[in-house]
């Protein structure tokens, strides 16, 4: 059967509080945006509406006083795109070619073409792959294992409670000290003997009279039991192979978190991590008409609001370079649709064929 051919003028990938912001924006611009995001898929843990979709309670989401389950926040904000005119296509793309405007998308049913690509794709929290780590009914993700202590740590389940965190890195250090202002004790637990944390996170765990640090130890499993959540976690020391048990009540995995990038290798520019790399006043990445919003671009806030918040500046940007005005690049420059450059000082302006004018309004002779 042959595939769809569709032309749109934005383009947005992902239906996290990035991406539907960004659609939401678009939308009221009247540039009928079209937003692709990934089938439920267990295995490749993919849910439309994002990393919400698999947290309880938001307390933290500004509006809602009472706060808002995850999911039905994620509702609201499609409900809202949709109200714009936001057209969505829930399908796989296979490859993406980002070397020419406009930019190409594959999936199994359709290609598209895009004048401007918002990527907003997320991250997904790494998880340990330990039984009864799943997602309840199968183990206890959601039901005393979670990935987000800012997320979830407040809530009544944790209060008082021994909590463990895993992981040596600076996402540990916080979360275990951020965990430290409701539970009873807070063990980390740390698969060597040397965090990979930086200095003042460490210094700052070390401080804190709650934490206490179980080195050169891997959870081999998490116990528990449907009715009272989780009891403890059975540990293997990674030294001597002896196994051993400890009581917690919530278990925090913090072992990093993998930007959803894999599409785009080698054609964007990206970090070490695989995070895209935007510029510092925008969402423009290195290539222009593509703009990248939410946890793919951000490693350290990583929140629903600062996501959705991004999701607005990819929009305007992208409305922006629709329009033919100047968007600032990661380089620092302005750059236009036609390819002109603004230096960064803003004195020149190096227009696409090369000639270099000053950038002064002309004078007008009467
Ligand atoms: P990370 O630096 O990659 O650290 C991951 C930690 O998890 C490491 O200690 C690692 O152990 C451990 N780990 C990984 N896989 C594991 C497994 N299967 N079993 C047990 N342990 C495992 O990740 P991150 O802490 O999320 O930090 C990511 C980036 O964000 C870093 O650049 C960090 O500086 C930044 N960040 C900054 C802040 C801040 O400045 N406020 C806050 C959070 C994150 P090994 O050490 O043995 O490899």
């Amino acid at each position: 059967m042959a595939k769809q051919e569709l032309r749109r003028q934005v383009v947005i990938i992902g239906s996290g509080p990035a991406g539907l912001t960004a659609a939401i924006y678009t939308g009221r611009a009247n540039l009928n945006p079209l937003l692709i995001d990934a089938p439920t898929d267990a295995e490749k843990q993919t849910t439309p509406g994002g990393q919400l979709m698999i947290t309880t309670e938001v307390e933290n989401y500004p509006g809602f006083s009472e706060g808002v389950q995850g999911p039905d926040l994620m509702v609201e904000f499609r409900k809202q795109a949709e109200r714009f005119g936001t057209e969505f296509l829930e399908e796989w793309i296979n490859r993406v070619d980002l070397s020419e405007r406009p930019f190409t998308l594959f999936t199994d049913h359709s290609i598209i073409k895009a004048e401007t690509l918002i990527i907003a794709s997320g991250a997904s929290a790494k998880w340990l792959g330990v039984p009864g780590e799943a997602k309840t009914p199968k183990g206890f993700g959601g039901n005393g294992v979670s990935a987000c202590a800012t997320c979830d740590g407040p809530l009544p389940a944790f209060r008082n409670k021994r909590l463990v965190v895993v992981g040596g890195g600076d996402t540990a250090m916080e979360e275990a000290t951020f965990l430290t202002r409701y539970a009873s004790r807070v063990y980390v637990i740390h698969r060597r003997d040397k965090l990979r944390a930086s200095k003042i996170m460490q210094e700052k765990a070390f401080r804190n009279e709650k934490i206490e640090f179980i080195w050169d130890a891997e959870v081999a499993e998490i116990l528990g039991t449907p009715e009272h959540g989780v009891t403890g976690v059975r540990l293997r020391n990674t030294v001597d192979e002896e196994h051993f048990t400890l009581d917690c009540e919530g278990v925090f995995i913090a072992i990093g978190h993998k930007p959803n990038t894999d599409l785009f290798k080698g054609q964007i520019d990206m970090d070490n991590v695989g995070y895209i790399k935007t510029s510092h006043r925008s969402t423009a990445t290195n290539i222009p008409g593509v703009f990248a919003c939410g946890d793919v671009q951000d490693s350290v806030y990583r929140q629903a609001v600062t996501a959705a918040g991004t999701g607005c500046m990819a929009a305007l940007d992208a409305e922006r370079f629709l329009d033919h005005l100047p968007v600032e690049m990661p380089t620092g420059e302005e750059l236009t649709m036609e390819g002109e450059h603004i230096s960064p000082d803003h004195l020149r302006i190096i227009r696409a064929d090369g000639e270099v004018v000053l950038n002064e309004p002309e004078e007008i002779v009467r």
